[in-house]
């Protein structure tokens, strides 16, 4: 049994960083990142057999716990029949169908193998349709790392201290309108004076790369308004909040009709897979029905495509998801009592399966400004505590945390208690 010191040291020898991707080097909050061994519902395993409750689940995907059995034994069966064809398999058609059914405003969907691939292609989608270049952001919303959203973008980057990165032309960032979150007026304010040049917008409806920021009421509203009347496309970016707000996702939630949605993380179950999808008269400009060129050598893969629907039927079932709102409810509640009985000023937004805290005097937090003014340093002095008490919390102080269906009364309960523990260590 190695260490996860000793694993992360052999794993700086060939990986840069360690790490397959870089907020999980633990650079923001310091210390050594902890190697996963194996994953069971509510918790994962260290390489050395500690336990945590996670709530991270890969960054979202596991709304089901870890390793759900429905999914596992898919995957196995599918696999016994090959693992990659390249070519069509009727899963694919079971898969679009589901997702076509239950996402409101999804006339056609297409598959692809990660968040980043689904937004990068909608965008494309979104430029050819309209024969405009100029594309709108929110900062501190992290839509993949493609390089035209690579522009103020949240996340990994923004943790990192590099919000435009290098290796972006700048000719592509100037193409790329970066505006504040929750703010109408500037959204209207940016279309009067460029409508005409805008091919779409981009909008986590539920940011959960600057932390977790619900919208306020107007703003999706006002997006929709200002796009319709200038024949920009209105694309939601749903990978992270996709199926984590009810099956229609954040639009169904919100009641907001998108163009074209991009979905990832749960819709694969663990596995590979993103999805972008929409209105039928814009999704017909995909190759080969149209002139806006998209591809994929692994994309509909059957292993994803099996784990996909295997996860929408449990989702799908009854009474699903109205116990795992209820306890994200009382996770934030829970952890607001516990600061405040320390005196520790600390509030939290909750929005359907996602949370956020934020160690801050000020109350309503609405945009990336003001995460930005949260006390960073007893964050991260609040994640290794928990850490240490076997609570798996994302290692930096700008991301989401999410819940599963397996995260039950016991696993609140504990990691309340752990908070409080943190919490009084914090004000002692
Ligand atoms: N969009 C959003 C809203 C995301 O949260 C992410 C990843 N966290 C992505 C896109 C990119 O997805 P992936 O990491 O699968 O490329």
């Amino acid at each position: 049994m190695s260490s996860s010191q000793e694993l992360f040291e052999r794993a700086r020898q060939h990986i840069p960083g360690g790490v397959n991707s870089p907020v999980r080097a633990f650079k923001a909050v310091g210390g050594t990142p902890i190697f996963i061994e194996r994953s069971e519902g509510p918790y994962v395993y260290d390489s050395e057999g500690k336990r945590y409750i996670d709530y991270v689940l890969s960054w979202g995907p596991m709304l089901m716990g870890h390793n759900h059995p429905a999914v596992r034994e898919a995957v196995i069966r599918q696999s016994e029949k090959g693992l990659s064809f390249g070519a069509p398999t009727e899963l694919e058609i079971q898969l679009a169908d589901r997702i076509c059914e239950i996402m409101p405003g999804m006339d056609m969907v297409r598959m692809v193998n990660s968040g980043t691939e689904a937004t990068m292609s909608a965008i494309r989608l979104a430029r050819g349709y309209t024969g405009r270049d100029t594309i709108v952001k929110f900062e501190g919303c992290y839509h993949g790392h493609s390089d035209s959203l690579l522009v103020k973008a949240g996340s990994g980057a923004l943790t990192l201290g590099v919000p435009s990165s290098p290796g972006v032309p700048a000719a592509l960032a100037d193409h790329t309108m970066t505006l504040t979150y929750n703010d109408p007026e500037g959204v209207r304010k940016a279309f009067a004076e460029h409508g005409d040049q805008i091919a779409c917008v981009i909008v986590e409806p539920v940011a959960g790369n600057m932390n977790c920021i619900p919208p306020a009421p107007g703003f999706l509203e006002t997006l929709r308004e200002v796009c319709s009347s200038s024949g920009a496309v209105l694309i939601l970016d749903e990978v992270m909040t996709g199926f984590r707000f009810g099956l229609q996702g954040a639009q169904g939630f919100y009641g907001i009709d998108a163009d074209l949605t991009t979905l990832g993380k749960v819709i694969g179950g663990g596995m590979p897979v993103g999805a972008f999808g929409g209105k039928r008269e814009i999704m017909e400009q995909i190759a080969p029905l149209g002139p806006v060129y998209q591809a994929g050598t692994l994309s509909g893969n059957p292993i994803a495509m099996a784990a996909g629907l295997a996860t929408l039927d449990v989702i799908s079932a009854d009474g699903f998801y109205q116990p795992l709102f209820q306890r994200t409810e009382d996770l934030c509640r829970g952890m607001e009592q516990a600061a405040r009985d320390a005196g520790i000023p600390f509030t939290t937004n909750c929005a359907g399966t996602m949370f956020g805290g934020f160690f801050t005097e000020a109350g309503n937090i609405q945009n990336y400004e003001q995460v930005m003014a949260c006390d960073t340093e007893r964050f991260n002095r609040f994640f290794h505590l928990m850490l240490d008490a076997g609570i798996y919390l994302a290692p930096a102080s700008y991301e989401a945390g999410f819940l599963s269906s397996t995260h039950g009364e016991t696993e609140i309960e504990t990691t309340v208690e752990a908070a409080r523990s943190a919490f009084a260590a914090l004000a002692g």
